[in-house]
């Protein structure tokens, strides 16, 4: 057993009640204190907690990243007319599909992002723990940022009044060159959104970098076509995006920032003053050549650093054991194995607000567990569940069972995969 916050278990129990975790230790002394439960035994298999994806699209599962991009605005030119092509049921059908491959995949929490919101049903449907980010574009100034805001408002709160037991919703202003600094400033004024979990990207590529520094190069290019002009946050020639959005006074406590690739280590202390979370998405920064997350430096200036899958548009799977193995080829030797499963886990949840209830073994969290199947002759335990040649054979969220052996308790697995394979068809 792999509890995370604390060391490895050779021969571990837990005991689950009520969803809840109520001990953790060595079998004979948990089944001593706790005889005649029922046990499910779980040997040659290692138990961990189930991982925390901090940063994906559910909504993008239908339109895969054929080939690496040589750029983020080269990316993005191509990406914004397929997702256009979506129509309504694509985006119900690709939360389907994804719920379907992080369940499969052993993420138990989900923070997702999407302009829709289908990722509610989605999660709900598979039994998963979620945050729903509704994302929201636009440079609207003065009076209309005002009323652009109520509107978002109204439509978070609907959200959230279908939203179940497991899913809470969020927002996400999609992130600094989408969303203008007016806008920004009056959805935090909004008292219905103001104490929501927010999410956004940030500082992604240098691309992003030209467009706030310059005002102009391949992102205003990818959005002018389309009648959008990317908005200009003020700020010294030379600053970067967290730089800038921090003299707006826009960093604000728990916001998740996806990437952060392109920061300086004077913004890495502003987002651990403003307590900004990071999310790491390997796979996506490989694939649309966006650079390399200064891990070390953000970790040890005090920001929490979750990792996340991103979405197949921009290469991920929705696998954080991949993410992880991507992490530890790109960072090499800041990164050991046991720093990954914490990005994976405890810390995504922290970076989430939800250490105090997920993200390790620990009585009193609930039993949201996932027991993975090692591969022979790998020493060290926690390289061995990160493994290619692992395999997650069990997964459970407040002691549920929603995946066992490969197969999904709740969501129908060929047809979902069927109905996609339609949509990709039609799609790519
Ligand atoms: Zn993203």
């Amino acid at each position: 057993m792999l509890p995370v916050e604390g060391p490895p278990l050779h021969d571990g129990a837990v005991v689950v009640r009520d969803g809840a975790i109520v001990a953790v230790g060595p079998s004979a002394t948990v089944e001593a204190a706790h005889p005649g439960l029922p046990v499910r035994d779980l040997s040659g298999r290692t138990l961990l907690p189930g991982l925390v994806d901090a940063h994906c699209h559910t909504e993008w599962a239908l339109l895969p990243l054929d080939r690496p991009a040589s750029s983020f605005g080269a990316w993005l030119s191509d990406f914004l007319p397929r997702r256009a092509r979506m129509e309504e049921d694509d985006h119900a059908l690709a939360a389907g599909l994804a719920a379907l491959a992080l369940t499969l995949a052993g993420t138990t929490t989900v923070a997702d992002n999407g302009p829709t919101g289908a990722g509610i049903a989605a999660l709900e449907a598979a039994g998963l723990r979620g945050v729903v980010h509704l994302e929201t574009f636009g440079a609207p100034a003065g009076p209309a940022a005002d009323e652009a805001a109520r509107t978002f408002e109204r439509r978070v709160e609907a959200l959230a009044e279908r939203a179940g037991r497991r899913v809470t919703v969020g927002l996400s202003p999609h992130a600094p060159y989408t969303v203008g600094p007016d806008h920004w400033a009056a959805l935090a004024a909004r008292p219905g959104l103001s104490g929501r979990p927010w999410s956004t990207h940030l500082a992604e590529s240098a691309d992003e970098l030209r467009l706030m520094r310059e005002g102009d190069g391949p992102l205003f290019e990818a959005y002018e076509p389309m009648g959008f002009v990317p908005p200009r946050w003020d700020g010294a020639p030379a600053a970067g995006t967290v730089a800038r959005l921090a003299a707006a006074g826009a960093l604000r406590q728990g916001l998740l920032a996806a990437h952060c690739v392109e920061v300086g280590d004077a913004e890495i202390a502003a987002m651990a003053k403003a307590g900004v979370a990071a999310v790491h998405c390997p796979l996506s920064n490989l694939g649309l050549g966006c650079g390399r997350m200064p891990l070390r430096a953000l970790r040890e200036g005090g920001v929490t650093v979750g990792l996340g899958s991103d979405s197949p548009a921009s290469g991920g799977t929705y696998d954080l054991r991949a993410e992880a193995r991507a992490a530890a080829a790109m960072h090499g030797a800041e990164t050991d194995p046991g720093d990954l499963l914490a990005l994976a886990t405890i810390e995504g949840a922290r970076a989430l607000g939800l250490d105090g209830s997920i993200g390790s073994i620990t009585p009193g969290k609930r039993a949201d567990l996932i027991a993975v199947a090692p591969p022979e002759g790998t020493e060290d335990p926690v390289a061995a569940v990160l493994a290619a040649a692992a395999s997650v054979d069990l997964v459970m969220v407040d002691g549920e069972t929603l995946a066992e052996g490969g197969e999904t308790l709740h969501l129908d697995r060929e047809k979902t995969l069927t109905r996609a394979a339609g949509a990709r068809r039609r799609l790519c």
